[in-house]
Order: C-alpha cells, then structure tokens, then sequence
C-alpha cells in the first residue's frame, strides 16, 4: 500500500523526534523535507536524493517508491529496449519515459524467414537528428504448421538471429516450445509470452529457470492480477501483461484502467502492457492507440515500412518531454562545404527549425555557414517573443564561437520572423553586414540565388 506524503515525512530527516542534524538540509534540491515528502509520494523525485534516509527507513520507504509500472528490459546481442517506469496518466503531468518498443512479427512457419529479417533490421530513417528502425522481432509458433514443434521453433528463432541483433519475444502456448527457442539465444533476455489460466505454472518454471520476464494474458483485469499473484508466489517479478483484446474500444478501456491502477499502486497489475496490434481488424489504428494509450510493446505483423514511419513518428511525438524541446547543440555549421566569402545564416537550437533550414540548404547545393544560437530550444518566433533570441544573443554567438575567423565577408542573415532585431543587432555587431531572410526556410534556396548573389 502506497504511503502517504505525511507517512513518507515521518520517516525523512525532518519528521524524526528529536530532529535529524540535517532536517530542511535542501541537498535533494527541495527547500524542505516535508515538500520532498510531498513529491515522493507524486513519484515525483527519487528517494536516493536525499542521502540522509536511515536504512530502516528506507526499508520502508521502498514500496512505497517504487514505480507503480515495473521496468521490463529485453536484451538482445545488439541492442536492448526497456519499458515500464512510468509515472502518470497524461504526459503533461510530467512526461513519459520508455517509448513502446515497435517489434516485427515472425511466423514460424513462414518462408525465407532471415531474408524477411533482415530487410526490417535494416531499416533505418533519420527524423530531425534521430534515427529510427524497428526494436525488435516477435517469434510466433503456429500451431496449426507444426512449428509448435520444439526443434522447429528453435530453428526458426535461430534464422531470425541470424539476421538481427535486437531484442526478442518468444510467443508460444507449450512451455517446452519457447525452451527451445530461448536455448537458442544464450545470454539473452527475451520475453517470454505467455503464461494464461491454463499454463501458468509451467511457464512460471521456464522464466523462472531462465530468469527471463514473462507476459500474462488474460481477457479480464481480474484473471490478470489473479495470474501476476500467483507468478509472484513461485518468487517471479518481471511481467508483461496482456489483457487480450483486440477490438479497439475495449483495448483503450482496459490499458486505461491497467495504467489508473497502476499508477494507485495495485502492484498485481503494475507492469507494462504489450499489445498484439497485428490481430486487430485495423493494425495501423490498433498500433496508434496503443501506442499513445499505453502499451510498452507493440507487436506489427509484418515489416510495411510506410507504416512503421508513421507509428515511429507518432512515438517521437508522444514520448518527448513537453517541458524540454528537442534541440541541437548552438555552434557553427558547415552546409555544402562553405568557403570563406559564403553567407552566413542564423537560427536557433530547436531541433525541427535547425532541421527545416539545413535541409532546405543542403538541398540547394549551396554553400553556407550555419550559426545555430542557443534559444533553449524554441523555435524563432518562440524564442524571439520569450526573449530568448534576440541582439545580444546572436551578437554573442557570432563573437562566442568566432564566426569572423572563419568568413572573409562579414555578412549574416537574419530570419525573416525576426527582421525587427536588424537595427539592434547592426548596433551590436557594428562592422558586420546584416541582411533580413526570408520568413520561411523553404525559401532560403531562392533567396541565397538572388538577393546574396552580390
Ligand atoms: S536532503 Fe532533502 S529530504 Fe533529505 S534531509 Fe535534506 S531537505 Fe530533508
């Protein structure tokens, strides 16, 4: 049961009878220990800020502050995807962590498996910085074929490892299926899926010989604590849990639930979700609920890279933290190999503004400097009314990272947003040439053509 905040101050520095010498010490970064209390009990810091904590007190304090959803890390040779930590409802609250892992289903029974494979493992497209690919693949037995035939399986779980070094799920209903699978993959951390009303024991004993993390599934909440309780029993911790559904309105209503219990601390169902969006009638909307509402893992059913993009993308979108933009690092950039007389262009750290112009002029084939100054990630019109890109700022820049050493024509362009800060800066940078740009980066190319060509 969660403790609360009063409970948690109890047993800090400052709740103790006589006081502790270093009670409202403020080293945790929070003015009191009553107001670290308070956040403690929101998941809103780490108990390991405060180094004064008694080990007594800590003992107790570990349920307590713990996280309410389980962190699941699969590992693969290559590469390892965690999921789980989460600590709120809507990430304005604070902000999500672990991004879904995206994984590719296999069949077993499937033709030309590492072929197949190896064409989603070596998918890779960059987005403002970031690269994305798949994270993984799940390997399914199939009845019906014979692949839930042991040896079978593990060949087929050796193919797709022979082509990938992500991370895996094993998906089979006999426990000795997924053992052979996993004895293909020694040194590994897959998932294993999954322990139901009918196998749990025997799949309880496999992860717990492997020490791997198991799914459970079941189509109510009920059977699914009852499950996580009694997998607990046999001295197991990590599950993912899978309240089998595909329909859409009934998927939303139970991973909302899952997560509202969670985040109470109902520690039968504090574990991630892993959803099997290649079941649902429409995988594509299937995949974005779950991905937005509030799966760790995704399973796809094949490799259909149009789709895959949109789903990373959205993924992106959801899992930045509101409160911290993406940004590039402020510096100078070389665009197309500029030489001494290229112009210099100016923007700011906002990683899709910085994006959008260096694309726009890497596209033209011309050559130019890029002064990327530091506007705490906004993009110029942001920044300009925060007063977080102005004069000073860029003044700074140029003279901070010594444009002038590296260009023979002292010339800048200012976005067109900001052509207001023209007369400032031209004030500070008095024996600079200072030239207003276009508003919009896409226009960039066009304007370099004719209004820098003198
Ligand atoms: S570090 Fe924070 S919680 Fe710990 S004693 Fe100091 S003020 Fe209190």
């Amino acid at each position: 049961m969660a403790l609360t905040g009063i409970e948690i101050f109890k047993l800090l520095p400052g709740g103790q009878r006589p006081p502790h010498p270093k009670a409202n010490c403020k080293e945790c970064g929070i003015p009191t220990c009553m107001a670290f209390a308070m956040k403690l009990a929101a998941k809103q810091v780490e108990l390991a800020a405060c180094p004064y904590v008694s080990e007594e007190s800590k003992t107790k304090l570990a349920e307590s502050s713990a996280p309410p959803i389980r962190l699941i890390t699969l590992k693969g040779p290559g590469s390892s995807i965690k999921a789980g930590n989460e600590v709120c409802l809507f990430r304005h609250e604070k902000t999500f962590y672990n991004k879904p892992g995206l994984f590719v289903r296999v069949k077993a029974s499937q033709a030309n498996i590492a072929a197949e494979v190896a064409k989603a493992d070596a998918y890779k497209v960059n987005y403002v910085g970031m690269d994305f690919t798949v994270d993984g693949f799940a390997v399914e037995a199939d009845t019906l074929s014979g692949t839930s035939d042991p040896t079978k399986f593990a060949d087929a779980v050796k193919a797709v490892r022979s082509a990938t070094k992500r991370p895996l799920i094993l998906v089979a209903k006999d426990a000795k299926v997924l053992e052979a699978g996993a004895a293909a993959l020694p040194g590994e951390t897959p998932l294993l899926y999954g322990a139901d009303s009918a196998n749990w024991e025997a799949m309880g004993d496999l992860a717990k010989k492997l020490n791997a993390p198991l799914a459970v599934c079941a189509d109510n909440l009920d059977t699914l604590a009852d499950l996580t309780d009694k997998l607990k029993g046999k001295g197991l911790e990590d599950f993912v849990i899978d309240p089998s559904s595909t329909k859409l309105g009934a998927s939303i209503a139970k991973y909302t639930q899952i997560r509202r219990l969670a985040l109470k601390n109902f520690r039968a169902l504090g574990f991630p979700v892993i959803s099997f969006a290649c079941n649902a009638a429409d995988e594509g909307i299937a995949a974005a609920q779950a991905i937005a509402k509030y799966a760790g893992f995704v399973v796809l059913d094949k490799f259909v890279p149009e789709l895959l993009y949109g789903l990373l993308v959205l993924r992106e979108n959801i899992y930045t933290d509101p409160q911290k933009p993406i940004q590039v690092t402020p510096g100078i950039y070389e665009i197309n190999n500029p030489k001494p007389e290229s112009p210099v262009l100016i923007t700011t750290n906002f990683s899709i503004t910085y994006f959008a112009v260096a694309n726009e002029v890497e596209g033209s084939g011309l050559p130019a400097w890029l002064l990327v100054c530091d506007a705490e990630g906004m993009s110029v019109l942001t920044a300009w009314a925060a007063g977080k890109f102005d004069s000073e700022r860029i003044a700074k820049a140029i003279k901070g990272f010594n444009v002038a050493s590296k260009v023979s024509r002292k010339r800048v362009v200012l976005p067109g947003h900001v052509a207001v800060l023209s007369g400032e800066l031209e004030a500070e940078l008095p024996d600079w040439e200072i030239r207003v740009g276009p508003r919009e980066a896409v226009d960039l190319p066009g304007y370099m053509k004719t209004a820098l060509n003198n």
